[in-house]
């Protein structure tokens, strides 16, 4: 068996890398495992964005490739390696941890971090993946800014949807909440809250096929209505999903605790799951926030988690 590593991070966004400044700097030499997401880019959603106006410490802002850059950057300069490689599986039931990549190298861990991450759920139509960040978006915290005086499209009929329109509503002049049913999934108080806002419109029943785009930005959405069929198009100047997010935990299935969303549980507020040695941040554990700075926050607290676990172990 090769010598086990202190710590494996698996997942590369601002709260694998975080953890792994943490960790480096606690001397625990952290190897981190990016490329677990599938059909994603190393870095995580950030680096699907453009301008991250929020992140603390950048008052002119920063392209969110940039700043996993930076993270990486920092990272590394403390002492930590990094392995580009799909982890294929994971054997947690015994120590030291076993994962094993898609090339066939078998890695051993001490401690695991998992910070995998979540993504978006897509609409999977014509049109998306072509505008995605350029007019088609999963964050109204962190594009909605850029459609001020425009009209937005969310699609979704749950709190979400309610929140990010609710939110929208501070730029654009319009938005329209698409949602495939009558009924909502929301709580009555939010979509009260909508509806009383008379910047906020309704397209029930209506389901997007197809986003449309001209010179590479959204002009509107092809609209089948979900109970006659027919077809129309709404003008639009960009859409944002709300339907919901998948947390990347499939390499640990029936060996992490979920909750009932498939989100990762801890033992808040550690970072702790249900199997010892093993700690999780960012995205694939919080439902909640799911913002970078919050993500990188989980990845700090990980990492002294992970750090103060090992120190106990040596004792
Ligand atoms: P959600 O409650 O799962 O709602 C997802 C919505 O998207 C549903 O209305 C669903 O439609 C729709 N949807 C799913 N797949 C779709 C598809 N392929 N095409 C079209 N529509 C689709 O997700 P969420 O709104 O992100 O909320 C997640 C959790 O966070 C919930 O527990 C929520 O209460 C919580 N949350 C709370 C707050 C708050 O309290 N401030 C804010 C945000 C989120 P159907 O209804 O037809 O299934």
């Amino acid at each position: 068996m090769t010598d086990a590593h202190d710590v494996i991070i698996l997942g590369s966004g601002p709260a694998g890398l975080t953890a792994a400044v943490y960790a480096a700097r606690a001397n625990l030499k952290p190897l981190v495992v990016e490329g677990v997401v599938e059909g994603g880019p190393t870095g995580g959603q950030l680096t699907l964005t453009t301008d991250v106006e929020n992140f603390p410490g950048f008052p002119e802002g920063i392209m969110g490739p940039e700043l996993i850059l930076n993270m990486r950057q920092q990272a590394e300069r403390f002492g930590t390696t990094f392995l580009t490689e799909d982890v294929t599986a994971t054997a947690l039931d015994a120590r030291p941890f076993r994962l094993s990549t898609a090339s066939g190298q078998d890695l051993h861990a001490r401690a695991l971090i998992v910070a995998t991450g979540a993504k978006p759920r897509r609409l999977d139509v014509p049109g998306e993946d072509a505008l995605w960040g350029s007019g088609v978006s999963a964050c109204a915290t962190c594009d909605g800014f850029f459609f001020r005086d425009k009209h937005v499209v969310v699609v979704g009929g749950g709190d979400s949807a309610m929140e990010e329109a609710t939110f929208l509503t501070k730029f654009a002049s319009r938005v329209t909440i698409v949602h495939r049913r009558e009924e909502f999934r929301a709580s009555a108080i939010m979509v009260e809250r909508a509806q009383r806002n008379d910047r906020i419109a309704f397209e029930l029943n209506a389901a997007v096929v197809e986003v449309l785009g001209a010179d590479g930005t959204v002009t509107g959405l092809l609209l089948e209505d979900t109970v006659t069929g027919e077809r129309r198009e709404l003008a639009c100047d960009g859409m944002f999903l709300a339907i919901g997010h998948i947390p990347n935990t499939s390499l640990f299935d029936g060996a992490l605790d979920t909750d009932g969303e498939g989100y990762l549980v801890v033992d808040e507020p550690s970072t702790r799951t249900n199997i010892e040695g093993v700690f999780a941040c960012g995205d694939v554990m919080d439902h909640t926030y799911r913002q970078a700075i919050t993500a990188a926050g989980t990845g700090c607290r990980a990492a002294i988690d992970a750090e103060r676990w090992l120190a106990d172990q040596d004792d």
